[in-house]
């Protein structure tokens, strides 16, 4: 998979199109799913441009990993998460979708997620959780 300049979360690193931010640093953006399997999906993306996994530096994905930490901290403080999923899909075989790596915080447990990318969400309501875990960021 080559980086498409133009998939949806390069537009969002760019401002071009709104997102409910989480946090933000100098190498990294987190942010929430518009389309949740659960309650306060969020996603991480590295500020590189990469597609899957396999084309990121091991520093950038060093620093990219910090911040799941950090959002997967503030999902289980300010949501009360029990579980957290990290999930990271690579490629069209694994059914990707957006061609700029990310990685998917889902506080539930496997066995309750919704379907993948298949239903959007109450925007009100993500961007009610956005502003709750954005408290511990
Ligand atoms: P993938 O299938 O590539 O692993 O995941 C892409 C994710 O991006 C899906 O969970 C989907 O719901 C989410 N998504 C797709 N379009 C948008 C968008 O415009 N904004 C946000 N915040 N998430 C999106």
């Amino acid at each position: 998979m080559s980086y498409d300049t133009n998939n949806i979360f390069a537009k969002i690193l760019r401002g071009e199109i709104p997102c409910f931010k989480i946090y933000e640093d100098d190498y990294s953006l987190a942010f929430m799913d518009i389309m949740p399997q659960a309650d306060g999906h969020a996603l991480v993306i590295p500020k590189f441009a990469a597609t899957t996994l396999l084309e990121i530096p091991a520093d950038q994905l060093t620093h990219t990993m910090t911040t799941v930490q950090k959002v997967m901290a503030a999902q289980k403080s300010e949501l009360g998460a029990e579980g957290v999923v990290l999930m990271q899909l690579n490629g069209e075989g694994a059914g990707q979708t957006v061609r700029h790596l990310h990685f998917h915080l889902i506080p539930a447990h496997l066995s309750q997620l919704k379907r993948h990318g298949a239903e959007q969400g109450d925007m009100e309501k993500i961007k009610a959780l956005a502003a709750k875990i954005a408290l511990a960021l």
